[in-house]
């Protein structure tokens, strides 16, 4: 097989991954966007993907993204920074995302709205869902969801996507995944346009699909295992 045969047969299997859990769930596959994570992955890697349909790419690391963009931007994807963003970091990824899912503080988006865009950057709450959190791991606490919403939607041309997370190390995730739905609806009260869940990566998909997840990110079930030495 070559690499466009073997990501050609994984993108099938993830997409009949996402029609089963979208069928369990009585849910519609087009209210799904599946993010293919390319972290480590070559530019190469994501141009065979966006000749196979793949739309939506997600990244985590600012300078390797930025080299990637540089090479594909004429593709007209959607590019989405899904890691920790640093503050020092905020004006590089507006140069390079349409969305950033890990917004989980003020100073954060600060940083952000002083970047001038042509169009406006798509913001994600990214939620802590730790039973046991640990301040400084990535994520807001639930609490704060609220008063980040009301920042992005005060501070400048941003709009809200809604709310991201990643399953807590170590815990069952389906919980985690149904107290993001309920945060979601919380927020949707608010800012009913904020209608994003971006959850679910290769392991748990299914399980965020049960819990209303609109945006899934998966890496290693299209790619395969990532070597970070590459
Ligand atoms: C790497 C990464 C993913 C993809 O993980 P896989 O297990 O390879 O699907 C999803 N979300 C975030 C935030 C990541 O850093």
């Amino acid at each position: 097989m070559n690499r466009t045969e073997e990501l050609q047969a994984n993108l099938a299997d993830v997409h009949q991954r996402i029609a089963n859990a979208c069928l369990a769930a009585g849910r519609q596959t087009s209210d799904i966007t599946l993010i293919a994570v390319t972290k480590t992955w070559p530019a190469n890697d994501i141009a065979l993907l966006a000749q196979l349909g793949v739309t939506d790419i997600g990244e985590n690391k600012d300078q390797e993204a930025k080299e990637k963009f540089a090479q594909l931007a004429h593709l007209g994807l959607t590019w989405h920074a899904i890691g920790q963003v640093q503050t020092n970091k905020a004006k590089s990824i507006a140069t390079w995302a349409d969305v950033v899912h890990a917004v989980d503080r003020p100073a954060l988006i600060g940083a952000l709205a002083k970047v001038t865009r042509p169009s406006p950057l798509e913001l994600l709450i990214q939620v802590n869902l730790d039973p046991n959190p640990t301040p400084g791991r990535g994520g807001a606490l639930p609490t704060q969801v609220l008063s980040l919403a009301e920042q992005i939607t005060s501070a400048g041309e941003f709009r809200l996507g809604g709310v991201m997370a990643v399953a807590p190390l170590g815990h069952d995730p389906a919980p985690a995944f149904a107290k993001l739905q309920e945060i979601s609806k919380h927020l949707l009260k608010s800012y009913p346009t904020a209608t994003k869940i971006s959850a679910g990566m290769s392991d748990d998909l299914e399980i965020a699909v049960k819990y209303g997840a609109t945006h899934l990110r998966i890496g290693s079930s299209i790619l395969g295992h990532r070597n970070y030495q590459r």
